[in-house]
């Protein structure tokens, strides 16, 4: 047996020692994830009809099932040392407050201004458009994460940036809105009578605050119709999560150094990329028969996808104009009870996760948002860090973990990614502060009547 090294506090890896290729799990998925069809022909979808939206490297990474490890060009890795690698922290205040055996570690990735993971895809999605001699590019952001991870990455690499913004975070989170406008991004309160779209969509609901579908939609007709413009997204899309398996590459590399081994990894969902890319590295360790972990994905009640959707081909959008990719579904018209306030709100999943999900790789949680803030305070006032409400649905799932730990008087090591902190959310926290958070959960007749509008495909 090697020795166990004294662990810090926080664990820094060198920067010498960041990785310097992304995994790709699907090189080792027995089933790959079902491809993208084209909504016109339900065929699966070729690389050139995805020309028109997607850079043409980042389409390469999107249908590649077969390369395990893609090299991180060097631009972006010199990008990255400005906040990697992130650390791995200790959480030994948080152990000690909830009085539990266990030992609890948690990978820290909002240690940069967009405050979350973000960063490691949008930099690296920015870099390919650049190299393609394009003049800038569209997106959505939900909660602004995204929005402001893509200026920032826009800003370095010279490019224009033009964000549809969800219009309730818009309203709620002006604060995130200047911080995109200060890294030189166009943002736009979504669904917005700028495109055709949104106008379509504020026409059948008049009022609505918005959701992620629709300003995706948005962001999709803005990129088409501009020359030189191509969409990016921040989530959901398998060069997403392949980039964001920067994350558990470095905490594969932290636990080998100081003899760590992990029984249980958590990790929020709302599109499914910083589980993707904490996870994915030890989900293939467990494919190719290595080793075994006990993986769990945290959801909101509010937005129970994995819980409570089907695995069905749909559509990644409420506009219905994007391909449809087979995943775990609320259905593409579901949009999130307005009291939801904790993130996490798009209706659909990864296809890679919901593949793995269903072949029983991994298990799922959904948490109610009143618990999730719960554990945030907990949190927050154990390790010092405000979470971001999103994170804290893996802060929940790992406290009661912990809390079995306790119980039992097992010392098993679970980690968490702690994948952003929470100072835009300031609303949300002002809400379970004072004692008025409700959780809007869907009804199963609710939920019904979306499924019945999926589109027919097999
Ligand atoms: C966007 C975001 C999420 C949810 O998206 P995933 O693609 O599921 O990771 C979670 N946490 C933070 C901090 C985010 O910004």
């Amino acid at each position: 047996m090697e020795e166990k090294k004294n662990i810090p506090y926080k664990i820094y890896l060198e920067e010498s020692e960041m990785p310097t290729q992304w995994y790709n799990v699907r090189a080792d998925m027995p089933t790959k994830p079902a491809p993208l069809l084209n909504p016109a022909t339900m065929q699966p979808l070729k690389a050139e009809e995805l020309e028109p939206i997607f850079c043409k490297e980042l389409i390469k990474q999107e249908l590649d099932n077969d390369t395990k490890f893609i090299d991180i060009p060097d631009e972006v890795l010199s990008f990255y040392k400005m906040y990697r690698p992130s650390p791995l922290v200790h959480a030994e205040f948080l152990e000690k407050a909830l009085g539990t055996p266990a030992k609890i570690f948690y990978k820290f990735e909002g240690n940069n201004t967009s405050g979350s993971h973000k960063l490691n895809s949008a930099i690296a999605q920015v870099y390919y458009a650049k190299k393609q001699g394009l003049k800038g590019v569209t997106t959505e952001t939900g909660a602004g994460q995204w929005g402001t991870a893509l200026s920032m990455a826009c800003q370095y690499f010279g490019l224009d940036c033009q964000v549809y913004m969800v219009k309730c975070s818009y309203e709620q989170k002006p604060f995130r809105r200047e911080v995109m406008r200060t890294y030189g991004a166009k943002v736009t309160p979504s669904p917005s009578n700028t495109t055709e779209v949104g106008r379509k969509i504020l026409a059948e609901h008049p009022g609505t605050t918005g959701s992620l579908g629709c300003a995706i939609s948005e962001a999709v007709e803005a990129a088409v119709t501009q020359e030189g413009y191509r969409y990016e997204l921040g989530s959901v899309l398998n060069q997403v999560l392949l980039h964001q398996t920067i994350i558990g590459l470095e905490v594969q590399k932290a636990c080998k150094k100081y003899g760590i081994k992990p029984d249980i990894l958590i990790g929020c969902t709302g599109g499914g990329s910083n589980l993707g890319g904490f996870a994915t590295p030890f989900i293939g360790e467990m494919l190719r028969g290595e080793a075994d972990y006990k993986i769990i994905a945290a959801e909101p009640a509010s937005c129970p996808s994995f819980t409570k959707g089907k695995f069905a081909y749909d559509f990644c959008d409420t506009g219905r104009i994007c391909p449809l990719a087979k995943m775990y579904t609320l259905g593409s018209q579901f949009i999130p009870s307005a009291n939801h306030a904790g993130g996490l709100r798009f209706h659909g999943m990864s296809t890679i996760l919901s593949q793995l999900y269903h072949d029983g790789v991994f298990e799922c949680r959904a948490v109610e948002q009143t618990e999730v803030f719960k554990a945030a305070v907990t949190f927050a006032r154990a390790e010092g860090i405000l979470p971001a409400p999103e994170s804290s649905h893996a802060i929940k799932i790992a406290i009661d973990e912990a809390l079995k730990c306790k119980e039992t008087g097992e010392e098993k090591t679970i980690i968490f990614n702690l994948s952003g902190t929470g100072y835009f959310d300031l609303v949300a926290y002002g809400k379970y502060n004072d004692g008025v958070m409700t959780d809007g959960i869907p009804t199963e007749n609710e939920l019904e009547q979306y499924f019945a509008q999926l589109p027919k495909a097999e």
